[in-house]
């Protein structure tokens, strides 16, 4: 049996530049790796079956659309393996369709838990590659830390931080669909008569004073510096959330932000206590389902038990 541990991220800078031919984005993606996670177990078993627990369970597909489900068929895939076995049970606690990345966290822990219990040894830089083929958040999930994404996310670089930033997390009742939300962001953009295509929009990059900010370790600079190019979209698909932003700010957040494409929204506390404290007044706050303290930056997937050899 082996047991992977694997982040959630939030986006501390989500640029989106104009939709592509192909119909993609370009990405300016700053992720960065919280400790609220998922656990995924994967243990000998006929065929890929897959279990799930926590509050939002019911919301996880159990059949082969799962991407921990796919990760574990692609990894033997690659492999040439004839039969995969495996049966993988998640431990869930990252909110489902939430913006923060669950089932590519997944799908990374059970592409690290199925290469243990199967004894494969695949060098990193092949988990990587074939984590960008099961969906372009994936590597980061791997990766962990703070990284800047370009292309569609899944080009990824390492970035220096210092220290730890204390956030919140508050989950709201229900998901939001990342591709609704992309639609929406394009739908607003040609509504203000600035054009949503590459000619349009300039290819975002990476802002400076975000990187200083995070190489320095200081959250004041990181607050004035969170940007999320889906905000507007993902409030307008879903008007409460400006509510949840206000009742964080309100309680002390040094900021308020959409954690990617929503709905979860992430708020920046200047230290742990405040964190607890910004988390307990949105619990109160009757503005979403539930509210926790975390912090970051974490590894990414680890492996935290496996048999002894
Ligand atoms: P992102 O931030 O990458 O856009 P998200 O956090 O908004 O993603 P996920 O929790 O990854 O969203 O789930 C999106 C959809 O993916 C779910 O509605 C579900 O149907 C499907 N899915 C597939 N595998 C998983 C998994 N292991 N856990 C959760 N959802 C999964």
């Amino acid at each position: 049996m082996v047991t992977v541990r694997v982040p959630a991220k939030v986006n501390v800078q989500l640029g989106v530049g104009g939709v592509r031919p192909d119909g993609y984005h370009d990405l300016a993606n700053v992720f960065f790796a919280v400790a609220l996670g998922d656990e995924v177990t994967a243990t000998p078993g006929d065929g890929v079956t897959l279990t799930c627990t926590g509050p939002d369970a019911d919301a996880v597909p159990l059949d082969d659309t799962n991407l921990a489900a796919r990760a574990a068929r692609l990894l033997a895939a690659h492999h040439g393996l004839p039969a995969p076995g495996v049966y993988l049970h998640i431990a869930k606690a990252i909110p489902v369709a939430g913006g923060m990345a669950g089932g590519s966290a997944d799908g990374a822990a059970a592409l690290l838990a199925c290469d243990a219990l199967w004894g494969l040894d695949t060098p990193l830089d092949t988990l990587l590659e074939l984590a960008a083929e099961l969906g372009s958040d994936v590597p980061f999930a791997l990766l962990g830390g703070v990284a800047l994404g370009r292309g569609r996310g899944e080009i990824l670089e390492a970035l220096p931080v210092s220290g730890t930033f204390h956030w919140v997390f508050a989950v709201a009742d229900g998901g939001l669909s990342t591709p609704a939300v992309f639609r929406e962001c394009d739908r607003l953009r040609e509504e203000s008569g600035t054009g949503a295509t590459i000619e349009d929009v300039p290819t975002p990059d990476a802002d400076p004073e975000l990187l200083a900010a995070l190489a320095d370790g200081d959250p004041v600079a990181l607050a004035a510096a969170l940007s999320n190019d889906l905000q507007a979209a993902a409030v307008s698909l879903r008007p409460s959330l400006a509510d949840t932003l206000r009742a964080g700010t309100e309680a002390g957040a040094l900021a308020a932000l959409v954690s990617g494409s929503g709905p979860t929204c992430a708020f920046l506390a200047k230290d742990a206590d405040s964190a607890a404290h910004i988390a307990a007044a949105l619990r109160a706050s009757g503005t979403c389902r539930t509210a926790h303290a975390t912090h970051g930056p974490v590894p990414g997937a680890q492996v935290v038990s496996a048999p002894r050899p």
